[in-house]
């Protein structure tokens, strides 16, 4: 069997002993003779995996008694829409701009509110988070959005943003679990859990619960409504199942190595090997102004396009799979999210040494 470091942005890299007890639990899971794939949604075996996914996930989190925690389809994605159409009171709505994702997020919105952009970092090609600490935040805005790790471009931002008392909605589908947060910061939390979590088909949201609510836009589908979604604590319909068993896995796995602070210790480690080589390389260099810094994803250029096709190629060869950029950016990003050991981003390292060192 091999085993490659895996520094794909998402689907992402999972944990090795998760993948083994899955594997494991495949045929029989718990000895009730047949797999998580094959059991009735509605059975006791499968409510106790997802209570306890539930559970595991609000250990972790610290996540208060007053937020509701779903499990969704869709992709962080649909969330585009349901955020609108669940939180519009006013139809007033305030964007961040910092990547692709915040501004997708933007351009599905303006088909249901009004959505304004109070700060955007795209005349520098979203290299940095801009200071968010006295914004024009609109008097009737329903909420005020953010994508609090950008995952394409490899910014996080340093401190949560001043709302000014409205709603904070953040995206954190690429950060999710990488380190403590205050959930009280936030109104909704969200993520598609094929970065930082498990396998793509699970959306998980963190709503305060008095913005779910019966009142959303009149034209709001049943499937999108949090409401629908809470009233039946997720299982409104079919959940993905399978999907939601393996996040669970994750969280216990996450339990194990010690919680968040233990993660962020060991991401902040691994970022910190990175950032050093590139800040001290010749040949390569980050992309991010420093204090805007992922921790999960790590974007970085030699400059020559040429000389950056035949590093991901060598790399390859080597066992280093998917440092190529996003599409839209080119160059290489390593994620190293929680499931990539120190000893990948070491022998990354190790390996972009002696690549310098062949091409200088
Ligand atoms: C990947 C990603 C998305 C899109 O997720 P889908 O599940 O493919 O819809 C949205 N936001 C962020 C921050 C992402 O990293």
């Amino acid at each position: 069997m091999k085993r490659v470091y895996n520094f794909s942005a998402g689907p992402a890299v999972l944990p090795e002993s998760v993948l083994k007890q899955a594997a494991d639990e495949m045929l029989d899971y718990k000895g009730c003779g047949m797999s998580v794939m094959e059991m009735s949604h509605r059975s006791k075996m499968f409510q106790t995996i997802i209570d306890e996914a539930q559970q595991d996930l609000r250990d972790l989190l610290n996540i208060p008694d007053n937020y509701k925690v779903l499990f969704l389809q869709g992709g962080a994605s649909q969330q585009f829409s349901a955020i609108p159409m669940n939180l519009s009171k006013n139809g007033v709505a305030d964007y961040i701009i910092t990547g692709q994702w915040a501004k997708k997020a933007y351009q599905e919105a303006k088909k249901y509110v009004k959505a304004n952009v109070i700060a955007s970092s795209e005349d520098k090609t979203f290299s940095y988070i801009p200071d968010c600490s006295d914004l024009n935040v609109s008097e009737d805005a329903d909420y005020v959005y953010i994508c609090y790790n950008n995952t394409i471009y490899g910014t996080k931002f340093p401190e949560v943003p001043n709302t000014k008392g409205k709603v904070l909605v953040a995206d954190m589908s690429s950060c999710i679990l990488s380190e403590p947060i205050n959930v009280s910061d936030f109104g909704v939390i969200y993520f598609g859990v094929q970065k930082n979590v498990g396998p793509a088909g699970v959306v998980i949201a963190i709503i305060r619960e008095d913005l779910i609510r019966d009142d959303v836009l009149s034209y709001t589908p049943t499937m999108l409504k949090w409401k629908t979604q809470a009233d039946a604590n997720s299982l409104y319909n079919t959940p993905p199942c399978y999907g939601i068993y393996i996040c669970g896995l994750v969280f216990k796995w996450i339990k194990a190595q010690g919680g968040l602070e233990a993660m962020k210790e060991i991401n902040t480690k691994k970022a910190k090997i990175l950032y050093d080589f590139l800040d001290s390389s010749k040949l390569f260099k980050g992309t991010v102004e420093k204090d805007s810094r992922s921790l999960m994803n790590v974007p970085f250029v030699t400059g020559d396009k040429e000389l950056d096709a035949k590093f991901i190629a060598e790399a390859k060869e080597a066992g280093f799979e998917n440092l190529k950029g996003h599409r839209s950016v080119g160059g290489m990003r390593a994620s190293i999210y929680n499931a990539m050991p120190i000893e990948g981003v070491e022998k990354l390292v190790q390996f972009m040494k002696e690549f310098e060192e062949r091409n200088l």
